[in-house]
Order: C-alpha cells, then sequence, then structure tokens
C-alpha cells in the first residue's frame, strides 16, 4: 500500500523541544544521571484553589459538552481579566477558549490565512509557529535577528519585509526561546507598520506576567483603537498558573476574526475539557500569590545561570527579561547547535534544545524551569564539556 501523505502534514517537522524532553526523560527512567535544560513548563504545581475548583466541578457532575468557545463564566473572566490587567474592552463573544495556548494559535492562523498569504515570524521563533503557517498552506517568512539587537526585530526591519501578501506578523513578548521583552515604544512602532500596511498581528502574550529585572509589557492592542482593531491576543493557562496538562489557552480578536475562529474550533475540537474550564475561572479570578513566589525562584536561578554561562569559554549569554529560558550563543565553541547539543548529551548527560529548532543555529536554548541544584549541576558540565572544545 502506498500511503500518500497530504502535503500539508508532509511538510510538517515532529516538535523537537518535546522529542529532546522525551529523549531525556527516557534516559532518566533508565536510570541515567541527566540534567535536563529541555522543558517548556514550570516546574510547579498547579495552586490548589484552581485544582479544588475542577475537583468540585467534576463532583458536581459538570461533565458534559459546553459551548464550543467555553462556557460563559470563563469568557467572563477573560474579559475582566483583559479589563483589569490591560487596559482593553472585549466582549465575551470576542473570546475564545481553546485547547492550549498552541491551539489558539493554530486556530487565530487557521482562521485568517491560506495559500497565497505571507506570515512575517521573527527568528529566533517559537517553532510551533512556521508549522502551522505550513498547515494553512501559506508561507512562513522569517526574520532574522540576533543576541546583538537582544533578538528583536526593528520596524524598519519588519516595514522592509512586507509585502502585498503579507497577512500576519507573529510577536511574542516575551519571548520564547529567547526570553526577550520588547519595550512599550518598540511594540508599539511594530503595531504601526502593521496598521499603514493593513497587515493582521497575532500578539502571543502567554509569558505576560513572567519578568525580571523591572521589565514592563505592554500589549500592542493596547495603543490605540487601530492597534485594538488589528490585533488577535493569544495567551492560556500553562505558564503563569502551571497548567500545562491541563490543555487550556484563550485569545482575544475583533469579532468578525473570532466568529470564524469559533466556528472553526466548532468542527475541530468541540469545547475544552469542561470541568478544566471551572478550574481555570478559579486561576483567573482567584489569589495570583503563587506569581509572586515562582518569579522570586525563577530569578534567582536565571540570575546564577547568566552569570556562569557567561564565565564559560566559547559561550556568551545575554540576559533574558521574561519567560524562563536562556538562549546562549554557541558559535564559538566551532558546533552548531544539532551537533553541540547531541555531543553534549553524550559526553555529558545534559539535555539542551538545539537553536536550530528555533531558527537560531549558532544557540541552545536552556530552560531554567528546574531546581537550583540541578542547574549548577548542569552549567559544571557545560563548563566541562565547553572547556574540552575550545583550547
Ligand atoms: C507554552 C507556549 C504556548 C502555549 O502552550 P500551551 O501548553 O498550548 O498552552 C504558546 N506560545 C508560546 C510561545 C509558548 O511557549
Amino acid at each position: 500500500m502506498n500511503y500518500k501523505i497530504s502535503q500539508a502534514a508532509a511538510s510538517l517537522s515532529p516538535s523537537l523541544t518535546l522529542a529532546i524532553d522525551a529523549a531525556a526523560k527516557k534516559m532518566k527512567a533508565e536510570g541515567q544521571d541527566v540534567v535536563g535544560f529541555g522543558a517548556g513548563e514550570p516546574d510547579f504545581d498547579t495552586p490548589d484553589h484552581i485544582k479544588m475548583a475542577a475537583i468540585k466541578a467534576l463532583a458536581e457532575g459538570f461533565t458534559k459538552y459546553t459551548p464550543s468557545s467555553g462556557i460563559p463564566e470563563l469568557r467572563q473572566a477573560i474579559v475582566d481579566k483583559f479589563k483589569r490587567e490591560n487596559g482593553l474592552t472585549y466582549k465575551p463573544s470576542q473570546t475564545i477558549v481553546s485547547c492550549g495556548g498552541k491551539h489558539s494559535c493554530y486556530n487565530a492562523i487557521m482562521a485568517t490565512c491560506q495559500p497565497g498569504d505571507e506570515v512575517i515570524i521573527p527568528a529566533p521563533y517559537w517553532l510551533s509557529y512556521p508549522e502551522m503557517v505550513k498547515m494553512a498552506g501559506a508561507t512562513p517568512v522569517i526574520l532574522q535577528t540576533s543576541d546583538a539587537t537582544e533578538f528583536k526585530v526593528t520596524a524598519a526591519q519588519l516595514r522592509a519585509a512586507i509585502t502585498p501578501n503579507t497577512r500576519l506578523f507573529v510577536l511574542n513578548s516575551p519571548s520564547n526561546p529567547t526570553g526577550s521583552v520588547y519595550t512599550p515604544d518598540e511594540v508599539k512602532a511594530l503595531g504601526d507598520v502593521c496598521i499603514e500596511k493593513g497587515v493582521l498581528i497575532m500578539s502571543d502574550e502567554i509569558y505576560e506576567h513572567l519578568l525580571y529585572d523591572g521589565a514592563k509589557v505592554r500589549s500592542v492592542a493596547t495603543f490605540s483603537q487601530a492597534h485594538f482593531d488589528h490585533t488577535i491576543i493569544v495567551h492560556g493557562f500553562a505558564k503563569a498558573w502551571s497548567m500545562t496538562g491541563w490543555r487550556l489557552g484563550f485569545l482575544a480578536a475583533p469579532e468578525p476574526i473570532a466568529k470564524a475562529i469559533d466556528a472553526v474550533q466548532s468542527h475541530s475540537t468541540s469545547n475544552p475539557t469542561s470541568f478544566a474550564q471551572r478550574g481555570a475561572v478559579a486561576a483567573l479570578n482567584g489569589p495570583q500569590e503563587h506569581l509572586a513566589r515562582w518569579l522570586a525562584e525563577f530569578d534567582k536561578r536565571r540570575r546564577y545561570a547568566h552569570q556562569k554561562l557567561n564565565s564559560i569559554p566559547g559561550i556568551s549569554c545575554v540576559n533574558a527579561k521574561g519567560a524562563f529560558y536562556l538562549f546562549p550563543n554557541i558559535s564559538k565553541t566551532g558546533l552548531k547547535s544539532r551537533d553541540f547539543c547531541a555531543r553534549l548529551l553524550e559526553a555529558e548527560k545534559v539535555a539542551a534544545v538545539p537553536g536550530i529548532a528555533f531558527g537560531a543555529d549558532d544557540y541552545i536554548r536552556l530552560s531554567y524551569a528546574t531546581s537550583m541544584a540541578n542547574i549548577e549541576k548542569g552549567l559544571d558540565r557545560i563548563d566541562k564539556f565547553a572547556r574540552s572544545l575550545v583550547k
């Protein structure tokens, strides 16, 4: 039998971050002393009051279909969040609850992009964006950046990349994989270009709450009515509430786009898990004390790792101002990222994600969503490995 795979599916590469994480977990399960820097999720437990809300929902029998785009209480909680934290006024009908922030991105791209369209994605990028664009039959257009500009694109760079076919610009600040954060002025300038050229913005704000060194974020949707009208905000519960396994995300969009996404979702996944949505209501409306604790811990690790990395021969690292990743430059070791990570895992049993997965082959991604003890041990091993390369 000749299994003919669809062009859209055949054009995809499987997620390298998930693959590395799985490989490290497997080695660990076999009893090997592996240090994993691959995690794309906080190493903290979901706060108890969120779990309790979901347990209560289950006990009450809240186990049936809900409206496809989410339960009214959750959509209202999302509206309230945007009002309270961002000063943005959405109607519940402009919000969609999906099965993860990733699914929200997918829905947004599916509802707006088609063959012939171009989607501008700054690199280093979250690895799923280009693949989703390809699934929609559209063309990813990658804008290269480097650590010299803290991995940020300028308005001029964006303007030069826009063609009559450009449909969407993907903005992710704070960024996965670099942890870099655009200033409000930089965000506004990028938004201005998109408005001038009639390009939509998909603003992935899932790391909004994870900021360090006094960094401030401001959503591109907040600068004017025109900015608001050009923006789809993608968000989710995975990072700031440590709910990766719950599979819940949300977005807010101009009404016609939200309506289209509602239709897409109603014919693909239907509603996100009913009782998980009750937990998400508690996440948004409940106490947020856990966040300060988590941020203090992340910050301590970030400072240590940043300073240690810069003491390692052949490695240099700009500091991150958000999320929970560092993205050191390994080019002076003479290795490209895939080789570097494969040899590092083999020689020192340290798992890191090659930058090539994010469109940046001179870097590796290290997640500090792991214990301080692991970070110290893992970086000592990276130090030893780098010294074996750089004489
Ligand atoms: C983690 C992440 C998401 C969403 O993850 P989900 O688990 O699907 O909620 C979206 N965008 C970026 C950049 C992320 O790192």
